[in-house]
């Protein structure tokens, strides 16, 4: 194998491994973004809650009030029961009518009140149904995420292994130097040189040295001879043929 054969499939191992390390960094991403969309129904859920425990604070809040009213009344009759003028019963009785009357005005209000809570309610079922659907997706999803990045880290460890057999491949020192420094700068390093001289990397036409030198690159490497790096004069990626 020629040494640029060597690097051409130490190219190919890389150009896997680049793969693998992005969706590895993408992965968590989608699943976070996942996660954000079910926060907004579960916002929704706990704006329903919200809205019931409104309407039970005015339940009980006139309910409350009845109570002190009705005790009212209670303590008035006891004290209207010891009178001992027609008058003063007669004052008395009109304060209990006006007791009495608050009394029914809030009684009514906590029955209006009460009328309130079975749409609360069913706002809370509905906004409970929507985040458990949801949330059975959004966990469905996580879950594959996560076996996707279990088989990803496990691919990555293998093409690592065979990246360690293939740069070994290269033996020698000045392209694989070359090749490294490149690599996180121009992907991908080692490029064809087309018939019209054009790298095909950057797309920029060489001079005709360059086509010569990869020309006897080529048949070098064909006969065994040791190949030197031919390289693109614009951009600096290895050029082939
Ligand atoms: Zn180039």
């Amino acid at each position: 194998m020629t040494i640029i054969d060597a690097l051409v499939e130490l190219q190919e191992v890389d150009g896997r491994i680049r793969e693998l390390e992005l969706e590895l960094k993408d992965l968590p991403r989608r699943k976070a973004l996942e996660t954000a969309r079910l926060s907004g129904v579960s916002a929704d859920l706990q704006a329903a809650k919200a809205g019931e425990d409104y309407v039970q604070d005015r339940v009980k809040g006139f309910e409350e009030d009845a109570k002190a009213l009705r005790e009212k009344i209670q303590k008035l009759k006891a004290t209207q029961a010891g009178l001992k003028t027609n008058k003063e019963y007669q004052q008395y009785s009109v304060q209990i009518d006006l007791v009495t009357h608050d009394l029914e005005a809030t009684e009514s209000s906590q029955i209006a009140a009460m009328d309130d809570l079975p749409s609360a309610q069913a706002k809370i079922a509905n906004a409970q149904a929507k985040y458990d659907a949801e949330k059975e997706g959004v966990d469905a999803f996580c879950a594959e995420i996560d076996e996707r990045i279990a088989a990803v880290k496990a691919e990555l460890e293998e093409a690592q292994k065979e990246r360690a057999e293939k740069a070994k491949a290269v033996n020698d020192p000045k392209f694989v130097l070359y090749y490294e420094r490149l690599r996180t700068k121009r992907w991908p390093v080692v490029v064809a040189l087309t018939h019209d001289g054009v790298c095909d990397g950057c797309h920029l036409v060489q001079p005709p040295s360059v086509g010569q030198l990869a020309d006897a690159n080529a048949r070098n490497g064909a006969a065994g001879k040791p190949q030197s790096i031919v390289a693109c004069t614009m951009c600096g990626r290895i050029l082939y043929r």
